[in-house]
């Protein structure tokens, strides 16, 4: 078989991480951490390219976005606050 290359990513929250990380309940994708659904992009290149494009006007959004990987917030709100207070960095969302 050959690996799930897919970026699973969180629509209510801002969880994402490789689609091997999600968790799958009766054909669906759920963020492992909250239980919300998941949508998938083809792999982390395109993951990458969207992050660059929206990143291009943001101060800090593309570092922010690798920050968050993993991560479970219920809105950038929270993940925003929460880099910054671990970063001591301001990021525009
Ligand atoms: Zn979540």
């Amino acid at each position: 078989m050959s690996k799930d290359k897919r970026i699973a990513h969180g629509v209510r929250c801002t969880w994402w991480d490789s689609a091997d990380k999600v968790m799958v309940v009766g054909g669906i994708p759920l963020c492992p951490k909250c239980k919300k659904a998941c949508g998938y992009v083809d792999n982390e290149e395109a993951w990458f390219n969207d992050v660059e494009q929206y990143a291009a006007t943001r101060k800090n959004f593309a570092e922010f976005v690798e920050w968050t990987r993993g991560r479970c917030f219920n809105n950038f709100s929270e993940a925003v606050r929460a880099f910054t207070a671990e970063t001591g960095k301001s990021v525009d969302v």
